[in-house]
């Protein structure tokens, strides 16, 4: 039998904190599905007051229920992203902001259509800047902020066919570092999450589109493209990229910005 603690357990003695964002305002893009419901869903989970932003009003609304007894809230708000003043408004007065939201298309250069080249660079890029700018008077005026930026592999090497996702993550990694050396004299971090390949809709719809453009059938499109450069032979869940970023809006996480958090399964190892 183990004696009563009378001052708090061995983990707190040793410096070990639960995580708590009670008090915090986090936005979340792209909440409505993937990683960014994770996400989501794990920050209301550390107390957070999650604002979920997503042009999915039917999948936000999934979110909203699914939020029911957590400790945090989420509040859920329809924009799409591509509206750019709206989404610097809606980052108003948050105290953490995860920039997430994505889309892609699989074509070769010089069938990718120029319109979706630039809606996506307008998503994944342009967005998160408005986002930021609208977040960062708030965060400077109170010392303390938290931006972290869904990036990807791909936000450090290239795939073919994906001229506009690579060359949008290349950004983010870009506009995220900035954002770390701006921020870093007000407390504000700024980080990337570079996943490989998780299992959400983005990558099961992936797999048909793939399949087309190398002249293979779907089954063999995750060992055979998706998996090939990967050591860890299976998918990422969205619930372990969401711990990853429930560490870098930590407390305990202040000296960590301007970092590109690789969770690739030993992918960039080679
Ligand atoms: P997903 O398709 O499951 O979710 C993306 C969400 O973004 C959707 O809810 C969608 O409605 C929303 N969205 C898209 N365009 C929008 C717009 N214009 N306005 C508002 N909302 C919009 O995708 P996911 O796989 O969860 O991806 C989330 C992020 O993670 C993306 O940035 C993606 O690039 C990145 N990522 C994904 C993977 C992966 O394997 N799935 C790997 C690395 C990085």
């Amino acid at each position: 039998m183990t004696a009563p603690h009378t001052h708090g357990s061995p983990a707190q003695a040793l410096g070990a904190q639960p995580l708590d964002l009670g008090g915090r305002t986090a936005l979340v893009t792209g909440a409505a599905g993937g990683i960014g419901r994770a996400c989501a869903l794990r920050l209301a989970a550390a107390g957070a007051k999650v604002r979920a932003v997503d042009r999915d009003d039917a999948g936000l609304s999934e979110l909203v229920a699914q939020a029911g007894e957590l400790p945090g809230s989420i509040e859920s708000r329809v924009l799409d992203l591509t509206d750019l003043d709206a989404a610097e408004q809606v980052a108003e007065g948050t105290d953490i902001l995860v920039n997430n939201a994505g889309i892609q298309l699989v074509r070769p250069i010089e069938e990718f259509p120029p319109d979706v080249f630039h809606t996506v660079l307008t998503v994944m890029l342009e967005a998160p800047f408005r986002l930021i700018r609208g977040a960062l008077p708030h965060m400077y005026g109170q010392g303390w902020g938290r931006i972290v930026n869904i990036s990807s592999v791909h936000g450090l090497r290239a795939s073919a066919f994906k001229a506009a996702y690579v060359a949008a993550k290349h950004g983010l990694e870009g506009l995220s570092k900035t954002a770390a050396l701006e921020g870093a004299p007000h407390g504000v971090t700024s980080n990337c999450v570079n996943p490989g390949y998780v299992r959400t809709p983005l990558v099961e719809k992936q797999l048909a589109d793939q399949a087309a453009a190398h002249g293979i059938p779907q089954e063999r499109v995750l060992a055979e493209v998706l998996l090939q450069d990967s050591a860890v032979k299976r998918l990422i869940e969205p619930a372990e990229v969401a711990e990853a970023v429930a560490y870098l809006c930590s407390p305990q996480a202040s000296f960590v910005t301007g970092a590109s958090l690789v969770m690739d399964g030993g992918w960039t190892a080679h």
